[in-house]
């Protein structure tokens, strides 16, 4: 599942190729990606519109317009979004084409069909509820060591439920999260409240610098993401722990194992993480 580090990577793959070019005509194949407004309404407000530089919120991509509105895409499990040449063939699962001025078509691939986009009205109704809740991003300055530990404190949950909730910190999701816990030392199925300022400060840091070495390495490419260009990410063979059952772990040779903490298959190192 695309993470903030693939998330990030397709907003830069797409900036620099979208940023200016109008939308011509909408095509919209499968209507139940269109999740706000009606796909007809949808189709209609996008066609003349220009895209101005794209943003991102946590796992959102934000595909401002010129002129105010946003198009907002969320690809969860198994979505794509990329630009082709408008008479490339046409992969299966494609349910949502942009035809953009300049020849190219945006478009939106999704095998799992769990992702999908809202066009907000300009009085932010349609907005997703999960963007109006979304936490501090983990690399910007509002994300403390301080900030982190407040969250972490007083609760019974284990850490690594914390940091997928997307209400503490935007953007991480299962990779990332294992790959920090194990970086930090800490085992994924500690109570939260447990966790010491020390260790939070630790996970903080391990938070970021994972964040930052996964966009350097334009994202993990697991099972089926792929960049705004239709990349592979290259991070998958720097990763530590995830998807490493059973090999060794790169700091002490102990075999990692993976368990299901916070319903999810939870990979770590029963040596370096306490
Ligand atoms: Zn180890």
């Amino acid at each position: 599942m695309p993470e903030l580090p693939e998330v990030e990577t397709v907003r830069r793959t797409l900036a620099p190729r979208l940023l200016g070019r109008a939308i011509e005509e909408v095509e919209v194949f499968r209507p139940a990606q269109v999740r706000y407004p009606d796909p007809e309404t949808f189709r209609r407000s996008l066609r003349g519109r220009r895209f101005a530089e794209p943003g991102r919120r946590g796992k959102y991509l934000l595909l401002h317009l010129e002129g105010g509105g946003v198009l907002i895409c969320h690809l969860r499990m198994s979505g794509r979004l990329y630009l082709t040449p408008a008479g490339a063939p046409r992969a299966p699962h494609t349910h949502v084409v942009f035809h953009l001025d300049d020849g190219q078509e945006l478009r939106y691939q999704d095998q799992r069909t769990f992702g999908g986009f809202h066009l907000p009205d300009p009085d932010g109704r349609g907005t997703p509820e999960g963007l109006l809740t979304l936490g501090p991003e983990p690399l910007d300055d509002a994300f403390t060591p301080a900030y982190l530990h407040s969250r972490l404190a007083g609760r019974r949950a284990p850490v690594k439920a914390v940091l997928l909730d997307q209400s503490a910190v935007a953007g991480l999701g299962n990779i990332y999260a294992d790959e920090s816990l194990f970086r930090a030392g800490i085992r994924p199925d500690r109570p939260a409240g447990e966790v010491t300022p020390e260790e939070a400060e630790a996970l903080w840091a391990a938070i970021r610098a994972v964040l930052a070495e996964a966009i350097a390495h334009r994202g993990t490419t697991f099972s089926l993401y792929l960049d705004g260009e239709g990349r592979a990410g290259d991070y998958y063979r720097l990763l530590r722990v995830f998807g490493r059952q059973g090999q060794p772990c790169p700091r002490c040779g102990a075999a990692v194992v993976k368990s299901r903490v916070a319903g999810r298959g939870t990979h770590w190192c029963p040596q370096c993480q306490r």
